[in-house]
């Protein structure tokens, strides 16, 4: 249970979760269970939930543990990270903490702000260097007798009072460890300390510890904004103090997702008792949204002209059916946008009515007709139901 939840939490919000968690421990109350279903079956779960391949790597290990692991759950953090495919270190971490009480540390969005505010770690929160740093604290930091709670409440203090915006400070519990606070009740910037006298010349791995230990150090790194230190706010941006405390964490400029085009078709067709019916096809079992189904559909170039669209389109069909389709006969109906994490995604969408005998080359695709209910129930993206 403690394992899928992670998995299901991870890139999506609890609220969003619980039904996808109910309906899933329901069905697949054991590891056994979820061994023998098929990935038809958790896909159809998973649908609407998003980053799909979690779903399939969960039934994945959960198949490996059942066969390989003769059922028995590897119970230390290295273990379940080593063995089980989609357990990162996160959800090893929260797995062997909750669940068998190895004292190990955790680090998730959450807890990487209320380290970073802790101890004014400043530099580019996605670094390697801050990484190693907050999972060293984690593993320092975590309760030997209660890791399981202090984990979970290392998260909740991120999730509730060191939230990004407009942190509690003055109910925090740990308000009195935390630099970041007492930088913002000092105001102004000292004098600053010669980086020389922060000992520039020792390694700085043992600098960068100091500074989780030793609030002196801490401030002279701090104030300094020592160049090449790899936990430092660079020199180039010193402290805001209209920022306050949410001078930390602070990350790297995200990248612009991707822009990318694909034409789309639905398929219909009116059924002897008039109900339509969709032609639905099967994505490829690798990539983005591996296994899913969804309306025969096309990458386009960028910048394509809308004729050019339809014809390369009908081209496509034609290739599909082995029937002839006509440009011209393709409907225009709309454009449906959609964020994926790192792609921006527009849908163009057109479509067809057809006779109830199209088929398509089953060896370029599975496929099947649905009903409008039939199409909720399979295993189908949010960007499709849009569409
Ligand atoms: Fe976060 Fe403020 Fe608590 Fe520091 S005192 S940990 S900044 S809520």
């Amino acid at each position: 249970a403690v394992w899928v939840s992670e998995i299901m939490l991870q890139q999506t919000q609890v609220a969003t979760v619980i039904d996808y968690y109910n309906r899933w421990m329901q069905k697949w109350p054991t590891l056994q269970a979820l061994a023998a279903a098929s990935l038809e079956e958790v896909n159809e779960l998973w649908a609407g939930l998003g980053y799909y391949s979690r779903g399939k790597r969960l039934q994945e290990a959960a198949r490996k543990v059942v066969s390989e692991l003769a059922g028995r759950m590897p119970r230390t953090a290295e273990e379940l990270q080593k063995l089980l495919p989609g357990v990162g270190r996160y959800t090893a971490g929260a797995i062997a903490s909750i669940s068998y009480g190895q004292a190990t540390g955790v680090v998730d969005g959450n807890v990487i702000r209320v380290l970073c505010r802790l101890r004014c770690i400043g530099a580019d929160s996605g670094s390697p260097a801050v990484l190693a740093q907050l999972w060293d604290m984690a593993n320092v930091l975590v309760d030997r007798s209660r890791p399981g709670d202090f984990n979970q409440a290392l998260m909740e203090l991120g999730a509730t009072v060191c939230v990004p915006k407009a942190p509690l400070c003055e109910e925090c519990p740990v308000k009195q460890h935390c630099h970041a606070r007492r930088r913002r009740l000092l105001g102004s910037c000292p004098t600053v300390p010669d980086v020389e006298d922060c000992g520039k010349h020792l390694a700085w791995g043992r600098l960068c510890y100091s500074s989780v230990y030793g609030p002196t150090v801490t401030f002279a790194l701090v104030f300094a904004g020592v160049g090449g230190c790899p936990l430092c706010p660079p020199a180039t941006e010193p402290w805001d103090s209209s920022l306050g405390v949410t001078n930390f964490p602070r990350k790297a400029a995200k990248k612009q997702p991707r822009v990318a085009w694909t034409a789309t078709c639905v398929l219909e067709h009116r059924g002897c008792r008039g109900a339509p019916r969709f032609l639905i096809v099967q994505r490829p079992s690798s990539g983005l949204l591996a296994g899913l189904w969804e309306f025969p559909s096309l990458p386009l170039a960028l910048g394509l002209q809308e004729e050019k669209q339809r014809e390369a389109l009908a081209d496509h069909l034609r290739a599909w059916t082995g029937r002839p389709v006509a440009a011209g006969g393709l409907r225009y109906v709309g454009e449906v946008i959609h964020i994926f994490s790192h792609i921006h995604q527009t849908y163009v969408v057109y479509s067809l009515p057809v006779d109830e005998d199209v088929t398509l080359d089953p060896a370029l695709s599975p496929w099947r007709w649905v009903t409008e209910e039939e199409f909720h129930a399979s295993a189908v993206s949010t960007a499709m139901k849009k569409v």
